[in-house]
């Protein structure tokens, strides 16, 4: 059998090979499948793989292929979905000890347009327990390593399925962003990833951390695969109300064409004292590029950045504490043997079954909700939220796009930040806001640190704009394809 190297090729080359007969969509998925076989010892980057099902429906895009039909356009492609994110009859852990065992009956509804696209699903991909974190360490399943340097973090929560990507052993993969588990991880492994617009993308089947902020996007090392998967994934859905019914934009032809004239917002707040040096410079270059390109560069003041990490952690623990309710040892998951009455089952089954992150965001959450509080922290919580989305208002009415770092810092040394949940919440400075905003941002990997270490450039824009964000970055990638190179 013909050795395929995935982290060679892009999904559209894959798709191409295949519908031309060069590749056979089985070979392709026996070569995820392989590298996932090999590498995941020391990545830990997914939590269960899918061998039977992957097979079977690369053995349907090859019966296809023979029979002269022509392929979707990511059809018989290799992806890993974050394991938050329900697949029928396929365990669906979200790295939590509580849902080890859980089997959802039903698809999302991005899995389900994944199957019908004839996407190979190959794996489910670790995580912060319950997508809360920035590191990937709180999994119950261990912490995911970054293929760039074994002995640091990923990033997190959706760090498995940037380490599978930065790996090279699947071009696409699912994660989900509720204050930046998408675009954080993606810089840190040095990836293309996309957190949409609140809306555009169905959260029917993600497991809810906290469902204002939630929201499905798509990891890759190829803007263009990240635009036709995000095509893919976007729309209304009847079985969620928030699912914008906006029609969903073509995210793909034509990328990269167009940014000459666009305005790039550049705000202040997003350069602060305390950064790593070589993030700053990387990022500077950035703009620099893009300026020389054609675009304009407007200095911009986003004046409540400084509030949305406090925020953000009042609103998102607040929605986890009531979400998180659910697990209780009696409707599904894990539960505790032995208790002797209802409470006892109840207490025990929750303090076996959650991780601490999981627990100081309960906690934190119910105190914020509760009564004689609810005013001075989560109703005080949403009203900054609603002035970092008219920051945000106001700055789109100037520019077509904001540029900044993804993150203050490249990635840690696994532990060292594990037992400060306040040095934790600080890395997420640069991307919350966007969440607490409902703005669409991307993350594209743009150089290394002296160190060698991926740094990310994020890209922001306005409501729905997915469509700017993409061309910014497929631009980006055709003047600078080897800083999307994989790790040797
Ligand atoms: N790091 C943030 C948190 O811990 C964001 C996580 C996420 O986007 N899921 O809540």
């Amino acid at each position: 059998m013909a050795h395929v190297d995935l982290s060679k090729k892009s999904a559209s080359e894959l798709r191409r090979a295949i519908q031309a007969r060069e590749l056979r969509a089985v070979e392709v998925a026996e070569a995820a499948l392989q590298c996932i076989a090999e590498r995941n010892g020391q990545l830990n980057a997914f939590i269960s793989v899918c061998r039977q099902p992957a097979l079977e429906a690369a053995a349907a895009v090859d019966a296809k292929v023979a029979r002269g039909e022509e392929l979707g356009i990511l059809e018989g492609v290799p992806v890993a979905v974050k394991d938050n994110i329900c697949t029928a009859g396929h365990p669906t852990t979200c790295a939590s000890r509580i849902l080890a065992n859980f089997v959802p009956p039903y698809d999302s509804t991005v899995v389900r347009r994944l199957r019908q696209a004839g996407m190979v699903i190959v794996g489910k991909t670790n995580m912060d327990e319950f997508a809360m974190g920035s590191s990937s360490e709180t999994s119950y399943f261990g912490a995911v390593h970054n293929p760039w340097a074994l002995e640091r973090i990923t990033g997190g929560s959706s760090g498995g399925s940037a380490a599978a990507v930065a790996a090279g052993c699947v071009p696409l993969a699912l994660g989900s962003d509720t204050g930046g588990s998408i675009r954080q991880p993606a810089g840190m492994c040095g990836v293309v990833g996309l957190k949409p617009t609140y809306g555009r993308v169905s959260r029917f089947g993600l497991v809810a951390f906290a469902s204002s902020l939630d929201q499905i996007g798509p990891l890759g090392h190829h803007v263009e695969d990240v635009a036709a998967l995000l095509q893919i994934i976007s729309g209304h859905d009847p079985h969620d109300s928030t699912a914008a019914d906006l029609p969903v934009e073509d995210y793909t032809r034509n990328l990269g064409r167009g940014v000459e004239r666009l305005r790039l917002g550049v705000p202040k707040e997003y350069f602060i004292e305390g950064m790593d040096a070589d993030i700053r410079a990387a990022t500077e270059a950035v703009i620099q590029f893009y300026v020389e390109q054609g675009c304009r560069r407007v200095e911009l003041s986003l004046p409540h950045t400084d509030y949305a990490i406090a925020a953000y952690y009042i609103v998102a623990s607040s929605e986890a504490s009531s979400n998180l309710a659910r697990y209780d040892g009696v409707r599904y998951g894990y539960r505790t043997q032995g208790a002797g009455d209802l409470y006892s089952l109840y207490a025990r089954t929750r303090a076996e079954g959650f991780g601490s992150e999981v627990k100081r965001r309960i906690m934190l959450g119910t105190f914020a909700l509760s009564s004689g509080y609810y005013d001075a922290y989560y109703r005080k919580a949403q009203k900054v939220r609603t002035l970092i989305r008219q920051d945000f208002e106001r700055a789109f009415a100037q520019v077509d796009a904001i540029i900044c770092p993804v993150s203050p810092i490249p990635a840690f040394p696994i532990g060292e930040k594990f037992d400060d949940p306040l040095q934790m919440y600080l890395c997420d400075v640069f991307t919350l806001p966007a969440s607490m905003g409902g703005v669409p941002g991307m993350s594209i990997p743009v150089g290394r640190t002296r160190h060698g270490l991926p740094i990310g450039v994020q890209l922001l824009a306005p409501h729905f704009k997915e469509r700017t964000l993409l061309d910014l970055a497929a631009f980006y990638q055709r003047h600078f394809p080897e800083a999307f190179d994989l790790v040797k």
